[in-house]
């Protein structure tokens, strides 16, 4: 074995699955359990390597994850953040396709929470701070990084209103494989104009325009104005409040957010776009829905954009009213596959079905509707309405909205079908490393927060038997969490309560640690024996299985478990509604 380190943390150098491969082969049964000295996770090492680290360490197991200073500043809530909220940015930037070039400012208002005079502002280079004001006066900056430091010369009082303008400008970091990297995306449409997007969750929002880069705090409320050559449009989130036309060519676009908003969420679209839209008669009224798509795609828009009010209509009976009624619902046209832009989803599947034409769930139902459509629709709910404070509990957006496509299917298509879409999605479940990422840092933790959270969502409604039920617990989050930033511990809580099932050792199970529970059965004429195995303490889910097609509940735990039966035990399967796998022993 190489270096053996905590296998909680990401990038570990050694997976369970690799330790369970070496102690089969090795016949090595001397694991110990120790908790990593970081991340405050238990990880399994063998023998050798505890007592190589207890003789190099004293006792101490160390994290294989290296983070850096840069990291801490961006994913902590630094003293130079915690004393100021949020109330307001206006950004007003403009942006010159033909030089990549984009600057202007963001005007920043703030309650003092406690009084201090270091205030931490986040802009990544090649963009550099020209100057930041306070009523007027040029503040002093000092930078580490991309974190800049301000020196305030007024005195803050506690819960005073104050406001700091940040003028910046440059070349941003060009995303090349958006929206998976971040940055800009400066592309060209099919007719040679500019096609121009922003896109980036987890780089941060820094990577183009100066905020406190940090999920746990929003505005109240934004504006955006953007000034783009005058053939080309802007689309931001938001409303459009007025498109004000200069002497030199260039025209100003200024939307408004009425409501709060991440920083990711932020975004700016460049093109030659034009527009339709309709409105759609919702829960909380009737909502504005806008579409801006490139000049010659509209009419192939027209007619696939349907799928966007049938997604408000199954995703709100599922989850309560769109979160933004006053801000109306855009999909926007964007040179990427799509991004849960608030309000002004990106998109970018081709005007295809399924993801780019592929269902993801390979059970035919993924081919009913546009991946993009529904999934970064379904981001309005889980992402923009409850956002994750730090990106290690990214699977509060992507778990949920991956289980919303399974909710969509199923209002449209049935239970079966909507059950079908989501187990379908588990051939894409890795189970190397756990869903939860590390905290702190900016670290998000495993891609199966997207299937194996929505397939532990599905599991869990299984448990429960009772789907009005869990429909009322979706609504009730998006009601109770309403426009906030959220731990996964508050989520967790608040479905062990509302469920009445303490689900701890559950989330521990399938958040914390990679492995699927794993039953194990034994079956002697008439007697059915079963019990978990690679399971967390105290996970003790029931679970269904099917006997000769007959359908049992059954309890495992650690220890053997029996299940009497009048007959003789001929085949026994796990219902696939569980994401557990099953074993018979002979
Ligand atoms: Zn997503």
């Amino acid at each position: 074995m190489r270096k053996n380190l905590c296998a909680l943390c990401v990038k570990p150098f050694v997976s369970f699955r690799e330790i369970e491969m070496f102690i089969m082969r090795l016949d090595i049964v001397y694991l110990l359990k120790k908790q990593c000295y970081f991340c405050n996770k238990e990880s399994y090492m063998n023998k050798q390597t505890v007592l190589l680290f207890l003789f190099l360490f004293n006792g101490i197991t160390l994290c294989s994850q290296t983070f850096t200073k840069q990291d801490t500043l961006r994913g902590s809530i630094t003293p130079e953040r915690i004393w100021w909220d949020l109330t307001f940015y206006h950004l007003d930037i403009e942006v010159k396709p033909d030089e990549k070039w984009l600057g202007g400012k963001n005007t920043i208002r703030y309650t003092v929470l406690e009084p201090h005079n270091t205030l931490q502002i986040d802009l990544q280079a090649p963009l550099q701070i020209e100057k930041v004001t306070q009523d007027g006066k040029a503040l002093q900056v000092s930078s580490e990084g991309n974190a800049h430091f301000i020196t305030l010369m007024k005195n803050q009082q506690k819960g005073a209103s104050e406001e700091i303008t940040v003028h910046y400008s440059g070349t941003p970091k060009e995303a090349k494989n958006a929206p998976w990297d971040g940055g800009i995306s400066w592309k060209k449409d099919k007719n040679g104009k500019h096609f121009v997007g922003s896109s980036c969750q987890g780089l941060g929002a820094s990577v183009w325009w100066p905020n406190k880069d940090h999920m746990y705090d929003e505005v109240d409320s934004m504006a955006i104005s953007v000034r783009v050559p005058k053939e080309l449009v802007n689309v931001s989130n938001g409303r459009l409040k007025k498109v004000e036309e200069h002497d030199n060519q260039t025209k100003t676009w200024h939307w408004y957010v009425q409501n709060p908003i991440n920083n990711y969420g932020v975004n700016i679209n460049i093109a030659d776009y034009v527009h339709f839209g309709e409105t759609y008669d919702g829960e909380a009224g009737i909502l504005d829905m806008d579409y801006w798509v490139l000049r010659y795609n509209l009419d192939i828009a027209k007619e696939h954009f349907k799928d966007a009010p049938r997604t408000i209509e199954a995703l709100e009976h599922w989850f309560g009213p769109y979160p933004f009624y006053e801000d109306s619902y855009k999909l926007v046209e964007a040179p990427y596959l799509g991004m849960e832009h608030q309000s002004s989803v990106t998109y970018g599947n081709e005007y295809k079905k399924g993801y780019l034409g592929n269902d993801l769930s390979a059970s035919g139902w993924g081919l009913k509707f546009d991946f993009i459509i529904v999934h970064e629709t379904g981001h309005e709910w889980f992402a923009n309405n409850i956002t994750y404070k730090d990106i290690a509990d990214m699977w509060i957006h992507e778990g949920f909205t991956a289980y919303s496509e399974s909710l969509f299917v199923e209002y449209f298509y049935g239970t079966q079908a909507g059950a079908e879409y989501v187990v379908g999605t588990g051939h894409i479940i890795q189970n190397e490393k756990p869903i939860i990422g590390i905290y702190d840092v900016n670290q998000r933790g495993s891609g199966d927060m997207y299937y194996k959270g929505a397939n532990m969502l599905h599991t869990l409604r299984q448990l429960l038997e009772d789907d009005e039920k869990w429909r009322a617990i979706l609504r009730g989050l998006n009601t109770d969490f309403r426009h906030q930033t959220v731990t996964t511990k508050q989520i967790e809580d608040y479905l062990s309560q509302k469920t009445g099932i303490d689900l701890t050792a559950f989330f521990n199970q399938y958040l914390r640690d990679q492995h699927i529970p794993m039953v194990e059965f034994k079956a002697e004429e008439n007697q059915l024996s079963f019990r978990y195995t690679r399971t967390v303490e105290d996970f003790d889910m029931p679970v269904k299985i099917l006997v000769n097609e007959e359908v049992h509940w059954i309890f495992p735990k650690k220890d053997w478990s029996e299940l009497r039966l009048t007959y003789p035990v001929e085949n026994i399967s796990i219902d696939a509604n569980f994401l557990v796998e099953g074993f018979l022993l002979r």
